[in-house]
């Protein structure tokens, strides 16, 4: 079944303190997040890749494959958004808030017996890159279109215990593939600049097999 209206759900138990647990204890090294989510694109883009051998109709007209950082520090918001295989709406409320990862239990164990130290650096290693969104964001959007699809959806959450899923008009989302956008948290602005962007970029995303471009709207 297909719904035209919004839905609200619960995240998952886990996922709930995952998240709290995001906001309130692996301070240390907020940058990652830059990198958990390049990563994601970065990955959404290789299934595409591996899924269009089969079925080369999924890339069609738009064979090359990217990462657009934009950033408008006058909103105060950053978008991440590729041109991969994107998510259908189920898969968004799988992947995005029901399903815990099978490292969230491991990491949220680490994170406590560590006491928030090194849990930055833990982040990629269980599979929880996405929530580390929330390091820095009050509101985190998702608009995605699944490579093939007609229909585009946006999740949305401020993190605390719900989010919500919603058609998207495929004008508001990207062809092919996900736009995740964040609206910084007051003491995160810095993630809307130019030169911290390149910086972080250049430190953690140097190996990533799909090229990176910055569109930038000062403040
Ligand atoms: P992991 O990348 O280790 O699976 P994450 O928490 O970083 O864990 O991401 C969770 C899941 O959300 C991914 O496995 C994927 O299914 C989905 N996802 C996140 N970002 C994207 C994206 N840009 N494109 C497609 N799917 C995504
Ligand atoms: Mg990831």
């Amino acid at each position: 079944m297909t719904t035209t209206t919004t839905e609200n759900r619960s995240f998952e138990a886990d996922v709930s303190r995952l998240l709290h647990m995001m906001v309130h204890s692996v301070y240390s090294d907020r940058d990652v997040f830059l990198r958990e989510l390049i990563s994601n694109a970065a990955d959404a883009c290789e299934k595409l890749r591996y899924e269009a051998i089969a079925r080369p109709e999924l890339i069609g007209e738009d064979p090359r494959l990217a990462i657009t950082i934009a950033a408008d520090a006058e909103a105060g918001t950053l978008s991440i958004a590729d041109n991969g295989i994107g998510m259908t709406r189920d898969e968004m409320i799988e992947a995005l808030g029901t399903i815990a990862r099978s490292g969230t239990r491991a990491f949220m164990d680490r994170v406590e017996a560590a006491q928030g130290k090194e849990g930055a650096q833990l982040i990629g290693q269980f599979g929880v890159g996405f929530y580390s969104a929330f390091m820095v964001a009050g509101q985190v959007e998702v608009v995605s279109r699944h490579a093939g699809s007609e229909e585009a959806w946006r999740w949305s959450s401020d993190g605390k215990g719900e989010f919500s899923v919603a058609p998207a008009a495929l004008e508001e989302a990207p062809a092919r593939g996900t736009r995740v956008t964040l609206s910084l948290l007051d003491d995160a602005k810095s993630y809307a600049e130019r030169w911290t962007l390149e910086r972080i970029v250049k430190a953690q995303s140097g190996h990533v097999p799909v090229p990176i471009s910055l569109v930038e709207k000062p403040g």
